[in-house]
């Protein structure tokens, strides 16, 4: 059955038009026509920093192929078309496998192929100062090192493509030096690093911010910290978890204020989110209360949360719905931002078609490689 949909392109306002046939791609070309209702399209949402979704934890060994083919479908129906799994601080051989293991779900599927466009490393390189590693593991961390990174690379089959470090390590510039050499993008975060060590690691290549404004200990010096000290470096681009939970609107205000559309949100999701409420057990904190609407606790005290359990669209949809940022923004922060930041192009064959209903984005037909892959009933 053939389909013509006319919609505004989210981002840039264009009308286009797209011809879908028995549920393929046939066409999509400018438009002149406004429907009444407006169906909204963008460009499939990407995550450069996800821990896990629908159960499955990526920094549990080891993943296998239908739980990984689980998450590629759930955040599908999410609007994330492409995302970056993100292993963290563990042992080297832990982490060794866990590269491999994504790795070679890569090569032996290529639906898994198609949505990871690469791997976010956070850690072991990060700060030892408990305030500042959170839940990283104090055992495995150490400083900077390129012959173990090498080890790592090689085991992720060089898909590793952002790599969050301290530059608190007094050889920290030489290591962000090679990894930008080899277009590895460094991202400054759990880290107590002074003013002049993130100009320096600025220096020597550092391009990112992981988590403003998380991952970082609960008080600092008032006038110069590493909040701040990020915030004011022009060349630093921050990721922020806008899950609506981990930061008050107030900072997430100034965060955009500060660095305008020069940011990317993403949702930092443990294994719970997409999850229905419940108490459940988490390998790292033990019993977690995970609320309706993605609020994730420790059971012992709901005041600490224990990691996201959002998907990034929550994280549009927050910032959007409360009327922090333009639909456009919103969006592109979440797709057309990071994808430059780490180098992609946007596939045209790869998008969302979503209307807004009572103020918040509603997912109507998801399109991935030029095939439907769903549609709202
Ligand atoms: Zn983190």
């Amino acid at each position: 059955m053939k389909e013509i949909i006319n919609c505004v392109d989210c981002i840039s306002n264009d009308l286009i038009q797209i011809v879908i046939d028995d549920g393929l791609l046939v066409s999509r070309k400018e438009s002149e026509i406004k429907e009444h209702e407006t169906v909204f399209i963008g460009p499939g949402l990407l995550d450069i920093q996800i821990n896990g979704f629908s159960g499955v934890d990526f920094n549990t060994f080891p993943i296998v192929e239908n739980d990984f083919l689980k998450v590629v479908n759930n955040l599908s129906k999410e609007g994330v078309l492409s995302f970056f799994p993100t292993v963290i601080t563990n042992s080297d051989t832990n982490i060794i496998n866990l590269l491999k293991n994504i790795n070679e779900l890569c090569l032996q599927n290529p639906l898994i192929d198609a949505y990871v466009s690469g791997i976010h490393l956070e850690g072991p390189f990060i700060s030892p100062i408990k305030e500042a590693s959170g839940a990283h593991s104090k055992d495995y961390i150490k400083a900077p090192d390129w012959e173990l990174f090498q080890a790592f690379q090689e085991a992720s089959g060089n898909r590793i493509k952002i790599i969050t470090i301290s530059p608190e390590w007094d050889n920290s510039t030489d290591f962000i030096s090679k990894c930008t050499a080899n277009d590895i993008i460094v991202s400054i975060g759990h880290t107590v690093a002074s003013n002049e060590q993130i100009n320096a690691a600025v220096n020597a290549g550092a391009s990112m911010s992981t988590h403003l404004g998380n991952g970082a200990p609960l008080s600092l010096h008032r006038n110069s910290n590493i909040i701040l000290d990020q915030l004011a470096n022009n060349s630093l681009t921050p990721s922020i978890i806008a899950d609506g939970f981990h930061l008050p609107d107030n900072f997430l205000n100034i965060v955009l204020n500060v660095k305008k559309s020069n940011v990317i949100l993403v949702s930092d999701s443990t294994m719970f989110a997409g999850m229905d409420a419940g108490v459940y057990h988490a390998h790292i904190g033990g019993k977690v209360k995970l609320e309706k609407g993605g609020r994730l606790s420790t059971y012992k005290n709901e005041n600490v949360l224990a990691g996201s359990a959002v998907s990034l669209l929550n994280c549009v949809n927050k910032l959007f719905s409360s009327n922090m940022l333009s639909l456009a923004n919103a969006w592109a922060m979440a797709s057309r931002k990071p994808m430059s930041i780490v180098n992609l192009s946007a596939n045209p064959d790869d998008f969302v078609l979503f209307k807004i209903k009572n103020n918040a984005i509603k997912i109507i037909r998801v399109v991935k490689s030029g095939k439907q892959i769903f549609v709202k009933a």
